[in-house]
Formats: structure tokens, sequence, C-alpha cells
């Protein structure tokens, strides 16, 4: 099956349970948003899925088209086409981006397969150009001095060189103003297709007017509460989170 599949997944931090039996699908072809109030475990969900150490997984698995990711390394994640938007948010002294970019595409390649300079110096064209960022960018080295509207287009640029099949998005929202939210939503919505799939998370719904979800999923402790259409993000929006939250304790 050509889906991301959570099944039953439970997740921990030293002694205290976050996840608490997480059940979501997500077909290639459909991005879905998780959304949920603060300190529920959506982050813990992306950085479970990525294979942050500091998580330990105590139940369930996560399937990419079939496959249980759940003991790989986070590098052999990423070549089954995972992609967290958040992975790589570090300043490299010393290296640039457009080394980063064919570091990062290269890393992807089969053993002995080159990136050639024209795939890369073209697809790098092309992702400039979405996301309306002169050429130049790319020789300034990674994240340095940033803002933080730059690091989440660096972000973009990223994930559009890397063709992923499934991204996570964790809160790529926060600190853009509208100029740079829409940027961001047109190099995501460029990708949007029947070769990709992926979580956005988001705590608030602004996001989604531009990115619109083809499922939205509550996350209240550790559980997901509630699933529906993108009607459901808007329902938030005007009527907040206090009844989700007495959907967990129900
Ligand atoms: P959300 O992204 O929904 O705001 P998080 O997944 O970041 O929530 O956090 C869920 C809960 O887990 C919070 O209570 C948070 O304090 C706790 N938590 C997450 N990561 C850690 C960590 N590394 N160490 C201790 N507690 C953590
Ligand atoms: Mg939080
Ligand atoms: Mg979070």
């Amino acid at each position: 099956p050509h889906q991301l599949e959570i099944r039953n997944l439970h997740a921990t931090v030293g002694d205290t349970e976050i996840l608490k039996g997480i059940n979501l699908t997500v077909p290639r072809g459909e991005l879905h948003a998780v959304m949920g109030p603060n300190g529920n475990g959506k982050s813990t969900l992306a950085k479970v899925i990525v294979g942050d150490p500091e998580y330990t997984v105590t139940q369930g698995e996560v399937l990419v088209d079939g496959v249980n990711i759940l003991e790989m390394e986070p590098d052999e994640r990423a070549r089954l086409g995972l992609f967290l938007a958040f992975q790589y948010p570090v300043e490299i002294p010393g290296v640039t981006i457009a080394n980063f970019l064919r570091l990062a595409m290269q890393a992807r390649k089969a053993e002995g397969e080159e990136v050639s300079f024209t795939e890369f110096y073209g697809k790098l064209q092309g992702a400039l150009k979405t996301l309306e960022w002169d050429e130049s960018i790319v020789e300034r080295y990674l994240n340095a001095g940033f803002s933080g509207g730059e690091k989440k287009r660096n972000e973009i640029l990223q994930m559009l060189m890397l063709d992923p099949t499934y991204i996570i998005m964790d809160e790529t929202d926060s600190g853009l103003d509208v100029d740079a939210l829409k940027i961001v939503a047109k190099g995501v919505n460029s990708m949007r297709g029947k070769d990709l799939g992926g979580l956005i998370i988001t705590h608030y719904q602004r996001l989604l007017d531009y990115i619109v979800p083809d499922k939205v999923h509550i996350i209240v402790d550790g559980r997901v509460v509630q699933s529906g259409g993108a009607e459901l993000a808007k329902k938030l929006d005007t009527q907040g989170y206090d009844w989700v939250k007495e959907l967990a304790t129900a």
C-alpha cells in the first residue's frame, strides 16, 4: 500500500508517556493536517517519525509503504523518501546552501549514482523560481543569520530539491507573515499530486487557508480524538479547542 500508516503508536520521554496510541493513515497523494492544543504530542509525533533518539517508542508501528521504519536510522528513513521540514534547522558554518543541497540530494541516491550538475542546477532554478528567491541565496551559509522567514523558505527549498514521497511539516507557519506564508504554501502546493503524501502539523488554521488539507486530525493528550475534512480546521478556528479537550476526557 502506498501510504504512511501510524498504528497504535505509543512513545515516552523519560517516564512520561506522551503518545498514547496514535492511529493515522495518509495515502500517498493526500496531505493531512494534524492540529491540537499546545503540549498534546504533535511535535512528539513528528520527532518519533523522523527517529529523534530522545523519544522511546514503547508500542506500535510507523509504516512507510508497508515498511516499518521504527528500527531505521534517520538517514535510512530519508532515503525512503520521508522528509521532515525541521530536520536541518542547524547552522552549519562553512557550508553553503548550494553545497548542502547537493550533498543532501546525493545522500538520497543509491551507491554509485551521481547527482549530475545539470540535474542539480535545473532543479534548483525551478525551485528558486517557485519560491521567488534570488539565485544568490544559495551561496550563503546554511541558516547563518537567516530570518525566521528565510529559514522556512529554505526548508521548502530543501523539500523541493529532495523530491520526498512523504513530508512532515511541524509548525512551518509559526512566526511567518502572510507574504512568507503564501510563498511557503506555494512551494508545498507545487509538489502536491499523486506522488506526495504527508502531515502538516499546525496549531493554527491560518496556514490551511493556503494549503487546503485533504483531511484534518485533532490530537489531544497523545491520541487522535477526531478526524474530518478541511471544515474541521475552520471549526477550530471559530470555536477554539475547548470542545475537543472534552472529547479526550469523554
Ligand atoms: P505539541 O507539539 O502538541 O505542542 P509536544 O509534542 O511538543 O506538544 O509536547 C507534548 C508533551 O510532551 C508536553 O507536555 C511536553 O512538555 C512533553 N515533552 C515533549 N518533548 C519532551 C522532552 N524532550 N522532554 C520532556 N518533555 C517533553
Ligand atoms: Mg508546542
Ligand atoms: Mg509542537
